[in-house]
């Protein structure tokens, strides 16, 4: 299905590199209910929910839904029903990860269609994003992205699996405990890693407000990293969700469709609006982010995300660290 930016849809043409996707996400559809979770899909993952989320309690009502050193997602509940913002890699079950965690049935908002931030939606019945969404959902989620992303994470393994190796015969650098975080590469070897276009069931619009019930969050159209980005303002709560409008270290605007001066503009009107609101120049922000750490190793590598405020000393529920930007910035109050 190829998408233009005017907005057109063409058919599923052979050279298609989203025929495989559509023809994949017909097989293995069921129903199954966990908790307040209502999953669409029966498919199988490459890697352990369990083992792959770190799901943590910011405050009541609000858990960061973390793939650490990918995407970091979130929980928002109400009294009524709980919004995922974003759905991660696809590499495991979201749903079976927030499940013990969400009070209310759960709902998919996705703050832009790039893969990373999608990949997790078929597991749920009701989604919600901008209404330039649909016609970027091809450009975010062709295949050769995970194949690119896979290919990454593969080499890295490699180069630290050998150095690793190097290492412990005579050098002992890194510790003992020290060790890189799994990546369910035989997983996706034996299973495959796709993700299936989102559908949206609802399209927002600048201003728009989603309703959780005792809950209302804002939505507000922040182009630049993606056209049909938006940031989710939880007014009452003092809360913005920025996503990949808001992290630490380089900004990743180079993909199609995006645009810094854009992207400079969204940020202007965020500090501009949000100042006005708070009465004061900053503004707690709960965010995709990206670590210094992970930045200054490369920055030319995909998402890295993790939390890296250092103004908390006690540890977040996420990820463990301390002071972590997650925990700092949802607790945080202007
Ligand atoms: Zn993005």
């Amino acid at each position: 299905m190829a998408a233009t930016r005017g907005g057109g849809r063409e058919g599923h043409g052979p050279d298609d590199p989203r025929r495989g996707l559509v023809a994949r996400a017909a097989v293995g559809r069921g129903r199954r209910r966990s908790g307040t979770i209502t999953e669409v899909s029966s498919r199988s993952f490459a890697a352990d929910a369990r083992e792959w989320f770190q799901v943590g309690e910011i405050e009541p009502g609000l858990h960061v839904v973390a793939e650490p050193g990918h995407v970091l997602s979130w929980l928002i509940a109400g009294s009524e029903r709980c919004a995922l913002l974003d759905t991660g890699l696809g590499l495991a079950d979201i749903s079976t990860a927030i499940s013990p965690v969400a009070a209310a049935p759960a709902f998919v908002v996705n703050s832009h269609v790039h893969f990373d931030h999608v990949g997790g939606n078929e597991l749920f019945e009701h989604t919600e994003m901008h209404e330039l969404a649909p016609q970027w959902i091809e450009a975010g989620c062709r295949e050769a992205h995970l194949r690119a992303y896979r290919e990454l994470a593969d080499s890295m393994n490699e180069s630290w699996s050998r150095f690793e190796r190097a290492d412990r015969d005579g050098w002992f650098m890194i510790g003992p405990d020290e060790t890189m975080r799994a990546w369910p590469g035989r997983g996706i070897a034996e299973l495959g890693w796709r993700i299936d276009p989102p559908r949206p069931t609802r399209l927002l619009a600048d201003g728009d407000a989603i309703e959780l019930g005792e809950r209302t969050l804002r939505v507000i159209h922040t182009p630049g990293h993606a056209p049909d980005h938006i940031c989710l303002l939880d007014e009452a709560a003092g809360i913005l969700f920025a996503q990949d409008q808001a992290y630490h270290g380089p900004h990743l605007i180079y993909e199609e469709g995006s645009d810094p001066a854009v992207f400079a503009r969204s940020a202007r009107r965020l500090a501009d609006e949000l100042a006005g609101r708070s009465g004061s120049s900053t503004w707690p922000t709960a965010c995709g982010r990206r670590s210094r750490r992970a930045s200054s190793a490369s920055s030319r590598t995909r998402r890295r995300r993790w939390p890296a405020a250092r103004r908390r000393s006690r540890r977040c529920g996420a990820c463990s660290e301390s002071g972590c930007a997650a925990q700092t910035s949802a607790t945080s109050r202007s």
